[in-house]
């Protein structure tokens, strides 16, 4: 397949590489049909992530159809459409099981959270196409990806509903609403927003759509 792969600080290419498979009973495999550039994609590209390695594939906001998984994966089958979350979680751990998700116990080795602790002052869950410091997954950026814990993260999208109207839930959409959440925003206030291009807008369409917080 094509993908897009990192070489190394401004030296990103789309080379012809391996296409991925199963190998874990709840892997599924997800041909793409939209995927997004994130700002934090840009840290990347300017050398400014540790951990990365020359061919990692990048790309962590996509979606597409299922064209492999399991018969006894419990939420997809062959051909349904799912928009894939950012991060990877087992759904078993204790973090999981309180919603946690992106502190989930499994879907990072040990020696990686170690390096995500130190980076960012806590451990890390698995993310897709972001570097060895959590968890080296190829990205979406590509034809295909390998999802683990399919019957986890994956949001199936209804039938009817073009890949636009829904790409950006894979992160941008729920990171920008989280921030606007957290700021506990009131009708009247006035307030700044640090953040380029897609963030900053859907962080402000968030408060619009959405009303004022709790
Ligand atoms: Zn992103
Ligand atoms: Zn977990």
């Amino acid at each position: 397949m094509r993908a897009l792969v990192w070489h190394g600080r401004h030296d990103m290419r789309v080379d012809t590489v391996p296409d991925p498979v199963r190998i874990n009973p709840r892997d599924a495999i997800i041909k793409i049909t939209s995927t997004a550039i994130c700002g934090s994609d840009l840290h990347i590209y300017n050398g400014l992530i540790p951990s990365m390695k020359s061919g990692d594939i990048l790309g962590h906001e996509f979606m597409g159809e299922v064209v492999d998984v399991d018969a006894s994966n419990t939420k997809l089958k062959v051909g349904d459409r799912v928009v894939v979350p950012f991060v990877i979680a087992c759904g078993q751990c204790f973090f999981c099981e309180h919603d946690f998700f992106s502190a989930c116990d499994n879907s990072n080795p040990a020696e990686n959270m170690e390096i995500s602790d130190t980076a960012y002052g806590r451990p890390a869950a698995g993310l897709f196409g972001y570097s060895h410091m959590t968890g080296g997954y190829a990205g979406g950026q590509a034809e295909y990806a390998r999802v683990p814990f399919s019957d986890v993260g994956p949001i199936k999208v209804p039938e009817g509903v073009p890949d636009d109207q829904v790409l950006f839930l894979s992160d941008i959409l729920p990171t920008g609403w989280m921030a606007a959440e957290n700021c506990n925003i009131q009708p009247g206030d006035t307030v700044a927003v640090w953040a380029a291009a897609r963030l900053g807008f859907l962080q402000s369409r968030a408060r619009l759509s959405w009303g004022p917080s709790r």
